[in-house]
């Protein structure tokens, strides 16, 4: 294969965020070659957003020696899949309804995908990462909130809006705490980063002994989820009990997922769920007690391929060519 040739194969992926753009050149087999990131500005008017993610995109062409075949963005949702419009995301005010793929393509001449973080990152886990092989693939990242995405025979499921995959949004309690969406009880809630930093706090300002509180320099306020992934590693107990608290949660959560799904595998991904991997047996373990599915216990629970740049991978696998 010639130098130009295997260039032009190049996807550039993009992964938008609130305050970041980031880019990187992904081959057709799932490969990261190069990678950027420039700030997005997200709060100033529609033309200022576009430009920030031209910059960033500009920036990493210039490294792309035979050019790039197509362009694949992950960007915070809502948004329609179909059309590449973003619709209003709470962290990108800079835009409402706005055309991103249709200026992209205007401005780059190659075609331009867009699809959520989630939905893009578990088509890349599919594609490349832990997923390959899988035919109904549910994919979750838990970080500060829950994103999953499902891929059937090798495409996201969008449902009939392009509002499906919502998964971190479905509740296992109807009278619990109220989400950021407005729901009681979403496993998002009760499950992610925020929810089980706060856990640690209530605890530890009853009084709680552990390494935790030494870890954020004697400061409640300063506990967070990464102290507390922390102090699990070094072998504290309550790090220990909160960890286990937010696996029981989970569980039935994965439960509901498994008999409405039947899936072939079940991926996580994102900083929480590198913390609770030792914990992955218990939930498979457990699997059952909260699923009718009778083959519960056959899925595999694996940790996703691609950690920080899942969404650089996510954006490139949408524009990807089918598998063979
Ligand atoms: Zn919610």
């Amino acid at each position: 294969m010639s130098e130009s040739s295997k260039s032009s194969n190049q996807i550039l992926g993009v992964d938008i965020g609130g305050t970041k753009v980031a880019v990187g050149l992904v081959d057709q087999d799932g490969k990261i070659i190069a990678q950027g990131r420039k700030p997005m500005i997200a709060t100033s008017t529609p033309e200022a957003g576009l430009e920030a993610v031209i910059g960033a995109i500009d920036s990493m062409i210039s490294s792309a020696a035979g050019g790039i075949q197509s362009i694949g963005i992950c960007a915070p949702g809502p948004l329609d899949p179909k059309t590449g419009v973003v619709i209003n995301p709470p962290n990108l005010p800079c835009w409402r309804n706005f055309p991103l793929a249709e200026k992209l393509v205007a401005k780059y001449r190659v075609p331009v995908k867009v699809d959520n973080d989630a939905n893009a990152a578990a088509l890349a886990e599919t594609r490349w990462g832990a997923a390959r092989g899988f035919h109904y693939v549910f994919y979750a990242t838990i970080g500060t909130g829950i994103g999953t995405g499902m891929v059937f025979d090798g495409r996201i499921y969008h449902g009939h809006t392009g509002s499906a995959g919502e998964g971190g949004h479905v509740s296992i309690d109807y009278r619990g705490p109220v989400c950021s969406c407005g729901k009681r009880g979403c496993i998002e809630v009760l499950a992610a980063g925020p929810a089980i930093g706060a856990r640690t706090r209530a605890k530890l300002a009853g009084g709680a002994q552990s390494a935790i509180l030494d870890l954020a320099n004697g400061k409640v306020g300063g506990v967070s989820s990464e102290l507390v992934g922390k102090a699990y590693a070094a072998g504290d107990q309550l790090a220990r009990e909160i960890l286990q608290e937010t696996v029981d949660l989970l569980t039935p959560w994965l439960g509901n997922i498994v008999d409405l799904l039947d899936p072939d595998v079940l991926v996580m991904g994102g900083g929480v769920a590198a913390m609770l991997e030792p914990f992955f047996d218990d939930i498979k373990n457990h699997l059952p007690s909260w699923c009718v599915n009778p083959r519960a216990s056959e899925i595999p629970l694996v940790m996703a391929h691609y950690g920080a740049n899942a969404g650089i991978a996510g954006g490139a696998a949408l524009c990807s060519q089918d598998p063979p």
